[in-house]
C-alpha cells in the first residue's frame, strides 16, 4: 500500500472534481490531501467520502493567493517533512504550472497529464498522450521518491471509493522568497463551468460566421448544462475569446459529450478533444474529417440543426 498525497486546488474553497477522480482511482492506498488555503465543510466531506484519511490545509503569509514560487516553496516544505511515495494533482492550468516546479525542486521524476494509470502494488504505471494525442505512451517513474503525477480532468471519471476518516489539520505554510508576484487574476465573464472540467461542451467553428451567432450555441448549452467552446479559426476570427479555444494551442478537454458545430476536425482541434467520451458532429460537408472521429454525425446546416436540438432538449427535459 503506497502512501499518497493528492494536492487539491480549491476554487472559492470548493474542491475540484479531478481531485475526487484521483482519490477514487487510488482507493485502497493510504490517502492524504493537501490544499493551500481554506476548504469548505462540503469540500472536506467530499474528500473524506472519496477516501482522504487526512486533509492538510496549508496556510501562511504570502499564500493568500496563487503564486508559482510561494505555492511551490510551501508545498516542498510540507512534502519534505513527510514520507510520501507519490504526489498527485489535477493537470489544471494551476497544476501544470506548479507541479513541474515542485518535482524539479526535489529533483524527482514526474508524469504529466496522464489520462489513466494503474497501481501494481506500490508501483505506478500511467498512460499519457504524445504528439497531440496521435499516440499514447506508457510511463513509469524512476529514481528517488516521492514521484509526481498530474492527471487530466475528466479522464478517469468518478469511480467508487472507500470513505476515509477525513481528519483536518492546519499546517503552517512557508512561502519563502517570492520573486514573481501575481498582481491580479482576471476572471472570465462566464459563470459557466470551466471548459477543462465541463461534462458537456458545445463548440463552434469558423462556420459560426460571427460572434453574435454564438448565441444559438449558448441557448443550447443553457438547456443541456453545457459549456461553450470554439475552434481556433473561430477564435482567430474574433468570434470567441481565446479562453474558449479547444485544441493543441487551446484547452484540452475530456467531457462526456462534445458537440462540434461547423468544425472541420483539423488534427490540432482533435488534439484537444479526441478523448471526449461521445462526439457529435454537425457539418454540411459529409467528407469533413470530424466525421471520422464522431460517434454520431449530422450532415446539415448548424443554423437549422442547433435550434432544433435546443427545442427538442427543452421538450425532453421539460424546460
Ligand atoms: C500550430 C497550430 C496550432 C493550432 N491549434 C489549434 C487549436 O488549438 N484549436 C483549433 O481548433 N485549431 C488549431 N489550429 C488550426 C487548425 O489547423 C484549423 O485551421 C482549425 O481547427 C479550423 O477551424 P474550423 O474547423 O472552425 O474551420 P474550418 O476548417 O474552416 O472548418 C469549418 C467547417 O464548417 C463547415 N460548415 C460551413 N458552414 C456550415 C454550416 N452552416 N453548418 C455546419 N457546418 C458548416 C465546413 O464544412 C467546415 O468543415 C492550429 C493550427 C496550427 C498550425
Amino acid at each position: 500500500m503506497a502512501k499518497i498525497l493528492v494536492f487539491t486546488e480549491t476554487h472559492n474553497e470548493h474542491v475540484k472534481t479531478v481531485t475526487l477522480e484521483i482519490l477514487a482511482k487510488l482507493s485502497g492506498h493510504s490517502l492524504e490531501v493537501a490544499a493551500i488555503g481554506e476548504i469548505s465543510a462540503t469540500g472536506v466531506q467530499e474528500l473524506a467520502k472519496y477516501g482522504a484519511a487526512k486533509i492538510h490545509k496549508i496556510k501562511g503569509a504570502g499564500l493568500e493567493k496563487y503564486s508559482p514560487e510561494g505555492y511551490a516553496n510551501a508545498l516542498k516544505d510540507f512534502i519534505s517533512k513527510q514520507s510520501y511515495d507519490y504526489v498527485f494533482a489535477g493537470a489544471t492550468s494551476l497544476g501544470k504550472d506548479l507541479f513541474p516546479r515542485v518535482a524539479g525542486s526535489f529533483d524527482a521524476g514526474m508524469a504529466s497529464e496522464v489520462t489513466n494509470f494503474v497501481m501494481d502494488g506500490d508501483k505506478f504505471a500511467g498512460t499519457r498522450p504524445l504528439f497531440a494525442g496521435k499516440c499514447y505512451a506508457k510511463v513509469e517513474i524512476q529514481g528517488p521518491k516521492p514521484h509526481f503525477i498530474t492527471v487530466r480532468p475528466n479522464a478517469l471519471g468518478l469511480g467508487t471509493a472507500t470513505a476515509g476518516a477525513g481528519a483536518v489539520a492546519d499546517v503552517a505554510g512557508n512561502a519563502g522568497a517570492i520573486r514573481a508576484i501575481v498582481k491580479e487574476v482576471v476572471k472570465s465573464a462566464s459563470s459557466k463551468v470551466d471548459l477543462t472540467e465541463a461534462n458537456i461542451i458545445v463548440s463552434g467553428g469558423r462556420a459560426m460566421k460571427n460572434a453574435d451567432n454564438f448565441k444559438i450555441l449558448n441557448e443550447l448549452a443553457d438547456v443541456i448544462g453545457a459549456t461553450v467552446g470554439a475552434s481556433r479559426a473561430a477564435v482567430d476570427s474574433g468570434y470567441a475569446p481565446h479562453a474558449m479555444q479547444v485544441g493543441q494551442t487551446g484547452k484540452t478537454v475530456s467531457p462526456s459529450l462534445y458537440i462540434a458545430c461547423g468544425i472541420s476536425g483539423a488534427i490540432q482541434h482533435l488534439a484537444g478533444m479526441r478523448t471526449s467520451k461521445c462526439i457529435v458532429a454537425i457539418n454540411t460537408d459529409p467528407d469533413a474529417p470530424i466525421f471520422t472521429k464522431a460517434d454520431y454525425g449530422i450532415v446539415g446546416d448548424l443554423f437549422q440543426i442547433v435550434p432544433l436540438l435546443t427545442q427538442e432538449f427543452k421538450a425532453l427535459l421539460g424546460k
